[in-house]
């Protein structure tokens, strides 16, 4: 019978055990690529989420319910505790188990993994792979005389080294295989990079949690309130401090800087953890501490020797939960105490070779299991993201959840793409934060920019129209007039266009220069202009020539045309009345041309002598 202490203590193990949730998730967006931690974030809530429902419903009596032959669980589907307080209190401590399970593999896989089918991978864990091998190691635990074939032969595992975190890794491990590396973690030259996570301290975070809740994770495996969890915890705390002291030295020595890396700390106190979970119960301190200093080198140097394979495990996970999972598990016979021997009746050779069975069965199945079913998935729904998709992030392309770091650094990309800032958006800012005012600068420069670019298209636009136009009169310049009609001869003759001038000038235009001063000589100017523009048509052009000498060109146009062109605008200007004098009349004389292949100088020059000889001829007409 369980009495109140041991409801309390299994309940407040299973909710401290619980977070190791946040811990995984604290260190695996952590150590994970800004643009993709949501994501990992996400894939933690939602593998524990999923993970728990499939255990209440299939797993827990895959697990515990009655065995069929020391094979798998058989009763208690759908697990109903109504009668039965325990049940439930012993329900939730393992749901919590079979839920970090689940979530191991998602850092192997991080970064890549399509979040559709580590859901997939996750159900399959949970709903199997941790349950079946779990009835194996762990069967007897509910009910009496329940025991799974592992147990039977005296396989010693007591929170879960190979049972939770070995099966975890090893389907991380398949995942891995068949996913493949992250773009650039590895050159075409084979040589392996470092993909930096984004945010250490939250990953340091992570792990103080974890280191807490572990506490729960190995002492709530009594199951009952007893003293011994005193000795679990201080044995499961030495551990982990050695294995992280390992970690530290052993980065400061053989790591490329020869400088104390943070990962290898984090993941060495990790391993001393996993390492330590089989054997808490059973070893000394002393058993302990040498645990956590094997487990920190084999993080380590597991963590080099995945690398040699080109296999990209994004937070450590194989290394941590795998290898040194394989370790806790051989040690605790190796440093099992002698009481627990006599207890038991086995020699401690025996009990370490039953260990390396439970430890290599727990891989062949789940990695056997999981790669298979991976291979199948993989070949219908690909589990890896397009390159695409890894490219802009997970949190984008899988959740269409932005970030302002992101949407910086986009910006910025575009804006030296494009080479202007036309494009350029406002980014929302994140107040409050450094990035928020990293924003805040960027938009503020940006519109800056923006501005001035505005400017320098504006006095270029005028630049332009000052080039090509004449100040006074606003039509067409000399320059741009004779360029045009170098231009027009040119395509004239080469695609045997006709092609006619009109050059023309004020008559006796001192007089009126002379007579109501030069403001008014302007004027006469300014209008003549403006109403020769509105005579002509639209294939025309019209510039000043000289001071009141003005050249019409008029493409596709015949001499005779020209001519009658030619005197509809001499006799418009005829008809043109100013305010400064009622009866100033103002004639004009001109000569009009067609091209006969000459040259722009040849050709004006013809005009000009035609335009002299129309003055000769009594002025305010046109010759041709
Ligand atoms: P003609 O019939 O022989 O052409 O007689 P004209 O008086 O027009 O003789 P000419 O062509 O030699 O004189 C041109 C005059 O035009 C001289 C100059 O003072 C005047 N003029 C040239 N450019 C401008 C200008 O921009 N504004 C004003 N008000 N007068 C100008
Ligand atoms: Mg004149
Ligand atoms: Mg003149």
């Amino acid at each position: 019978m369980k009495n109140i202490s041991d409801y309390l203590w299994v309940v407040i193990s299973a909710m401290i055990v619980f977070l190791m949730q946040p811990g995984f998730m604290a260190l695996e967006t952590g150590l994970t690529r800004a643009k993709n931690s949501i994501n990992v974030a996400i894939k933690n809530m939602s593998d524990f989420i999923l993970s728990v429902a499939v255990f209440w419903f299939i797993g827990f009596g895959l697990m515990f319910g009655t065995s069929f032959h020391g094979i798998v669980g058989s009763s208690d589907f759908f697990v109903n505790f109504e009668q039965n307080d325990w049940m439930a209190a012993f329900f939730l401590f393992q749901a919590v188990f079979a839920g970090t399970a689940a979530t191991i593999d998602s850092g192997a896989i991080a970064e890549r993994a399509k979040f559709s089918t580590y859901l997939l991978m996750s159900f399959i864990t949970s709903a199997f792979i941790y349950p079946i091998f779990g009835h194996w190691a762990w069967g007897g635990y509910f009910y009496a005389n329940n025991a799974g074939w592992l147990q039977q032969l005296g396989f010693l595992d007591f929170a879960g080294s190979t049972v939770v975190h070995s099966i975890g890794a090893w389907v991380g491990l398949s995942g891995i295989i068949i996913i493949g590396p992250r773009l650039g973690r590895f050159s075409k030259d084979g040589k392996a990079n470092k993909i930096r996570g984004h945010n250490l301290v939250f990953a340091y975070f992570g792990v103080f949690i974890l280191f807490f809740a572990w506490f729960g994770f190995n002492a709530g495996s009594t199951l009952t309130a007893t003293t011994k969890i005193a000795d679990i915890i201080a044995n499961t705390m030495i551990s982990a401090a050695f294995g992280g002291i390992t970690g530290l030295f052993i980065s400061w020595k053989f790591s490329k800087n020869q400088l104390p890396e943070p990962e290898s700390i984090i993941n060495g106190i990790l391993g001393g953890l996993v390492g330590i979970t089989a054997g808490c119960y059973y070893v000394s301190a002393v058993g302990a501490m040498i645990i956590g200093v094997v487990s920190g080198l084999i993080v380590y140097f597991g963590a080099l020797f995945l690398e040699k394979l080109k296999l990209d495990d994004v937070v450590g996970a194989i290394p941590v939960h795998g290898f040194a999972g394989v370790w806790g598990t051989i040690a605790t016979g190796i440093f099992i105490k002698e009481n627990f021997l006599l207890e038991f009746g086995i020699t401690r050779s025996h009990q370490i070779m039953v260990q390396l069975l439970g430890a290599t069965t727990a891989f062949v199945w789940a990695f056997g299991v999981s790669f298979v079913l991976m291979k199948v998935i993989n070949k219908f729904v690909p589990m890896r993201v397009s390159s695409s998709h890894e490219e802009i992030g997970l949190n984008i392309a899988e959740h269409g959840a932005s970030t302002s770091i992101f949407e910086l650094s986009n910006s910025v990309r575009n804006i030296i793409e494009d080479r202007n800032f036309k494009n350029a958006e406002k980014i929302e800012v994140e107040f409050g934060t450094e990035i928020g005012e990293l924003t805040n600068y960027f938009n503020s420069m940006v519109n800056d920019l923006k501005e001035k670019e505005a400017e320098v298209e504006e006095a270029l636009e005028s630049l332009h129209h000052m080039a090509v136009t004449d100040g006074l009169t606003q039509i067409l310049n000399r320059k741009k007039i004779t360029e045009i009609l170098g231009n027009e001869i040119n395509i004239a003759i080469d695609y045997e266009k006709k092609l006619s001038i009109l050059l023309f000038d004020i008559d006796f235009f001192k007089k009126v220069n002379d007579q109501f001063g030069h403001l008014a000589g302007d004027r006469v100017l300014v209008d003549l202009s403006k109403n020769v523009s509105s005579t002509l048509r639209k294939t025309d052009y019209f510039g000043r020539y000289g001071g009141e000498e003005f050249l019409v060109i008029m493409p596709k146009t015949d001499l005779e045309m020209a001519y009658f062109f030619a005197n509809r605008i001499r006799a418009k200007i005829e008809t043109m009345r100013w305010a400064f004098s009622d009866d100033l009349t103002v004639t004009v004389s001109g000569g009009v041309v067609e091209n006969s292949g000459e040259d722009i100088n040849k050709m004006i020059h013809r005009a000009d002598e035609l335009l002299y000889y129309a003055k000769e001829n009594g002025r305010n007409q046109i010759a041709k």
